[in-house]
C-alpha cells in the first residue's frame, strides 16, 4: 500500500503490515487465527463490537470450547462512550482494530509476557522505552498484589523502576459485574519526556501524552461470585489485546493516531478541501483580538480536524458492516457520527457537504486492512454519506445561527426550552447543540429543557386524539420527539 508520504524512519511499518506481522507472528507460534466478529453482531441493539475479546468471551467462561487452545485475531471495535474525548488527546479513537492473542487454558503469563516481547522486539519497538503496570492488590476485595508477574517481567530484565502497580481500577480486569475476572499487566511505550506534562508523578496511567499503553495482557484466573468474594479457576485463561493504531503511531513516530498512515491521506484531502472551499472565518467569530484567542482557536481547529477524520472512518467502518444512518438504533450512531463530523467542518469553515469525500482517501490509508470487496464499495458508501450530510446542512446552518443568538440566563445556564424549540420547530439535535454551546463554555438547563418536552407532548397528543382517534394517539405518544439520539 501506499506510505512513501511521511515518516519514513528506519522503524517505518505500514499499519496493515503490522497487523500482518502480528497475525504472523502468533500463527508461526501455535495459533489459530480467527477471522474477527462483524463490527454489527447480530442483536446488540445501538451497540458495536466494543473490545477486542468480545467474540472470545464464550471460549473464556468455558460455555463453548474454542477452535483451537490458542488464538489470534484482528477486531474491529466501535464505541462512542467517549466520542466526547476525541481530539483532546492523542490516543483516541471512536472505532479501532485490536489485535489479540489468547489462550484458553494453554500458556499463563510467563508465556504471555515472553511472546509479547519477542513481538515487540520483531516489530522494531524500543525495549528502553517500554514500561508496565501490573495490579498492585485490593486489601478490601481480598486480593493479593500480582508478584508473579512482577517476577516475569523482572526475569527478562526489565528495570523495577519501570514496573508500576496499580490498583484494582487501573490493573484488575472484570466485565464489568460478576463473572471471569483477574489481574492484567499494561505494556506502555515512553514517547518523551517532551509529550508528557512535566509532574514528577509522572507515570504510566499519567492523562498526558507522554507514556501510550499500547497492548494490556489479562490473566483470567478469578470467578468474581455475585457475593463479591473470588474464587480462583479450574481454566485459567490469557487474554490481550494490542492497539493498532497506537502502536502504528509509535512506529511511525506519529503525533497522534490521526497522524498515522492510517488517516494521513485524509487528513491531506481536509487540508485540500479547507484551503479551496473554506471560507475566510467560520460564523460567528470575530477576528482573534489576542493570542490568548488565536491559541484557542487554533486548538478549535486541531480538534476539528481529528474529530473529523475520526467520526469519518468509525463511519465507514459502520457502513461497510452494512449500518447506514437511520433514526434509531445503530443507524442512530452513524448518523450522529456524520452530523457532529459535518458540525466540525463549520469550524474550519466548510459550508458544503465534504464527508464523503474522505472516505476514499481513508480507504486509501487503510489499504489491505479492507478486503478488495470492501474497497470497492467505498465510492458507493461515500454518495450515501454525502447524501445524509446534504439532508442536515440546511438545518446545520439554520440550527447554528439560532445557538449564536442563545445567551445564558440569570442562572448561567442556557435555557433548555430553547432548545427543545430548535429541536421540535427546526429538527436540529439537542446533544449537537449542547455540544455547540459547550464550546462557548456554555451548559444548558436540561431540567427546562424535558419540562418544555413534556408540555409539547401533552399538546401533540391532545390534538392527535382530536384528529386521529384514540389510536393514532397512542402511536403519537410512543413515538416520541426523538430527541437525545
Ligand atoms: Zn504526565
Amino acid at each position: 500500500m501506499a506510505n512513501s508520504t511521511t515518516h519514513t524512519t528506519g522503524q517505518y511499518r505500514a499499519s496493515s503490515e503490522i497487523a500482518e506481522r502480528f497475525l504472523a507472528f502468533f500463527r508461526e507460534r501455535g495459533h489459530r487465527e480467527v477471522a474477527g466478529a462483524p463490527l454489527a453482531v447480530p442483536g446488540g441493539g445501538t451497540s458495536f463490537i466494543i473490545a477486542g475479546m468480545q467474540p472470545m468471551i464464550p471460549y473464556l467462561r468455558g460455555q463453548e470450547p474454542p477452535p483451537a487452545p490458542r488464538l489470534t485475531a484482528l477486531q474491529r471495535c466501535l464505541r462512542t462512550d467517549d466520542a466526547d474525548a476525541v481530539g483532546t488527546n492523542g490516543r483516541k479513537c471512536t472505532s479501532f482494530h485490536m489485535l489479540g492473542n489468547w489462550s484458553i487454558g494453554d500458556y499463563g503469563r510467563r508465556e504471555a509476557i515472553t511472546l509479547a516481547l519477542a513481538l515487540l522486539d520483531e516489530l522494531g519497538l524500543d525495549r528502553s522505552r517500554l514500561w508496565v503496570t501490573l495490579f498492585g492488590g485490593d486489601e478490601a476485595l481480598g486480593l493479593p498484589r500480582d508478584e508473579a508477574t512482577a517476577h516475569e517481567w523482572r526475569r527478562m530484565g526489565m528495570p523495577e523502576e519501570r514496573i508500576v502497580p496499580l490498583g484494582a481500577e487501573d490493573n484488575l480486569w472484570t466485565m464489568g459485574g460478576p463473572g471471569p475476572c483477574g489481574p492484567c499487566t499494561e505494556l506502555f511505550m515512553d514517547r518523551g519526556v517532551a509529550r508528557g506534562c512535566g509532574r514528577e508523578s509522572c507515570l504510566p496511567g499519567c492523562a498526558c501524552e507522554r507514556f501510550l499503553e499500547i497492548w494490556n495482557l489479562v490473566f483470567i484466573e478469578y470467578e468474581w461470585l455475585p457475593g463479591g468474594t473470588y474464587e480462583p479457576l479450574p481454566l485459567r485463561s490469557v487474554d490481550t489485546g494490542m492497539g493498532l493504531e497506537r502502536v502504528a503511531a509509535v512506529l511511525q513516530d506519529a503525533e497522534s493516531v490521526f497522524e498515522t498512515d492510517l488517516f494521513m491521506p485524509a487528513r491531506t484531502r481536509l487540508g485540500e478541501l479547507v484551503a479551496t472551499r473554506g471560507r475566510e472565518a467560520p460564523p460567528g467569530r470575530s477576528a482573534p483580538s489576542d493570542q490568548t484567542d488565536t491559541a484557542r482557536l487554533e486548538r478549535a481547529e486541531a480538534r476539528a480536524r481529528q474529530m473529523i477524520v475520526d467520526h469519518a472512518r468509525a463511519a465507514l467502518l459502520a457502513l461497510l458492516a452494512g449500518v447506514g444512518p437511520g433514526h434509531d438504533g445503530r443507524g442512530s450512531v452513524v448518523r450522529q457520527l456524520i452530523r457532529r463530523a459535518a458540525r466540525q467542518g463549520r469550524v474550519l469553515g466548510l459550508e458544503q457537504p465534504f464527508l464523503g469525500e474522505l472516505l476514499g482517501p481513508l480507504a486509501t490509508g487503510h489499504g489491505a486492512l479492507l478486503t478488495p470487496e470492501e474497497q470497492a464499495r467505498v465510492p458507493e458508501l461515500a454518495r450515501l454519506v454525502t447524501e445524509e450530510e446534504t439532508r442536515f446542512a440546511r438545518v446545520l446552518t439554520v440550527g447554528l445561527r439560532e445557538l449564536a443568538r442563545l445567551a445564558p440566563g440569570p442562572d448561567g445556564l442556557v435555557p433548555g426550552e430553547r432548545l427543545f424549540a430548535l429541536h421540535a420547530d427546526r429538527g436540529f439535535p439537542p446533544d449537537l447543540a449542547a455540544e455547540v454551546l459547550a464550546e462557548r463554555g456554555l451548559a444548558v438547563d436540561w431540567s427546562s429543557f424535558a419540562r418544555a418536552r413534556e408540555a409539547h407532548r401533552v399538546v401533540s397528543r391532545a390534538s392527535a386524539a382530536r384528529r386521529f382517534g384514540k389510536e393514532e394517539h397512542e402511536r403519537s405518544g410512543q413515538r416520541g420527539d426523538g430527541g437525545g439520539e
